[in-house]
């Protein structure tokens, strides 16, 4: 049986990194700017933790300035607003990101708000999610911005193509359906309120999923030969009790259809991170007048 071109993310994504770590060194040598990302995080969730020294790390790889501000789990709202007025303020910080989940007590989105729009290189706030409907040059949300490149390179010419996205989530679903339609496919967008959700499916021939069901997307609901994009993150578990990682796609039935396919973890993951990279050089760029720089995976 056929199986699918795997959609090697993390390679992609080390691919886009070294381009985007050329543009940085380009600006510092041409205009002495060097981008500043800063991440905030409240609390001590693992994973958040996680993501956070990654966000660093990478952002100091590509030659960025990173700061981490590090709150403890009792910070209130209005302490959290008040540090990020300081940081709108301060001009070494081209991007702000606030680590989600917060705390329940805060409101995120009076948070996101707060957040100067030019520096929010998550693409979450409302403003820059407004920019993207009516097809402006806006920030973009890290993990939709991810899928497309793969997708553009992946899929062949997008334009008249059928995507369907499963999901209608702010910072996933809706962005993506945007991304998609600004590049002339023929968006449906699938929710859990979708009838006949495997026959939608069956139509689409760029299929990207977003719902946290594990393995919810089963092979025969994919048209052969689609590309499929799997954002999911699932932790299921295992005899050993420490779990593994899946997506929302049944990987090993979809493999034998499917055209091409991102693996969980491997595939959209490490795009996130990357694209919040290349948001933040943008973003700089935007700040001080400079043209935004063409960055796509470096060649092999
Ligand atoms: P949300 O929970 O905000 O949204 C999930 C969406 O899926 C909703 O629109 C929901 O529909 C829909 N949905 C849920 N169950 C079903 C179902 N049975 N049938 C059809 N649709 C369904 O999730 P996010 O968008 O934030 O994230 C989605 C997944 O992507 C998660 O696993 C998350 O961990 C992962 N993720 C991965 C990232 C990465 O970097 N790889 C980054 C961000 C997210 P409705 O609106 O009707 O409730």
């Amino acid at each position: 049986m056929a199986k699918a071109t795997i959609i090697d993310g993390k390679h992609f994504a080390a691919r886009l990194r070294v381009s985007i770590a050329v543009q940085v060194a380009r600006l510092k040598a041409d205009h002495d700017l060097t981008p500043g990302l800063a991440v905030v995080l409240v609390g001590e969730d693992p994973a958040s933790q996680i993501y956070v020294r990654n966000k660093g790390l990478q952002a100091r790889e590509a030659g960025m300035n990173s700061f981490e501000h590090r709150l403890p789990a009792d910070t209130s709202q209005t302490e959290l607003l008040a540090r990020i007025v300081e940081l709108n303020r301060d001009s070494a910080v081209n991007g702000i990101l606030v680590q989600l989940p917060l705390p329940k007590r805060i409101d995120p989105e009076a948070v996101i708000e707060a957040i100067a729009v030019e520096k929010d290189v998550d693409g979450f706030h409302p403003f820059n999610a407004g920019l993207l409907a009516v097809g402006g040059a806006g920030m973009v949300p890290c993990t939709p911005l991810g899928c497309l490149m793969m997708l553009k390179h992946y899929a062949g010419k997008l334009v008249g193509q059928r995507a369907l996205v499963l999901g209608r989530s702010n910072i996933v679903g809706k962005p993506m359906a945007a991304l998609l339609l600004r590049e002339h496919c023929t968006v449906t967008i699938a929710h859990s309120r979708t009838r006949d959700l495997a026959d939608e499916c069956r139509r689409a021939d760029i299929l990207v999923a977003a719902t946290g069901r594990a393995h919810m997307v089963k092979g025969d609901w994919i048209k052969p030969g689609a590309t499929v994009i799997d954002v999911g993150i699932n932790r299921i578990p295992t005899p050993d009790g420490k779990g593994r990682l899946v997506g929302d796609v049944d990987f090993d039935s979809a493999v034998a259809v499917a055209g091409a396919i991102t693996p969980v973890p491997g595939g959209v993951g490490p795009m996130t991170i990357a694209c919040l990279l290349l948001n933040t050089l943008n973003a700089t760029c935007r700040q001080h007048g400079l043209p935004v720089p063409e960055v796509g995976p470096a060649a092999e």
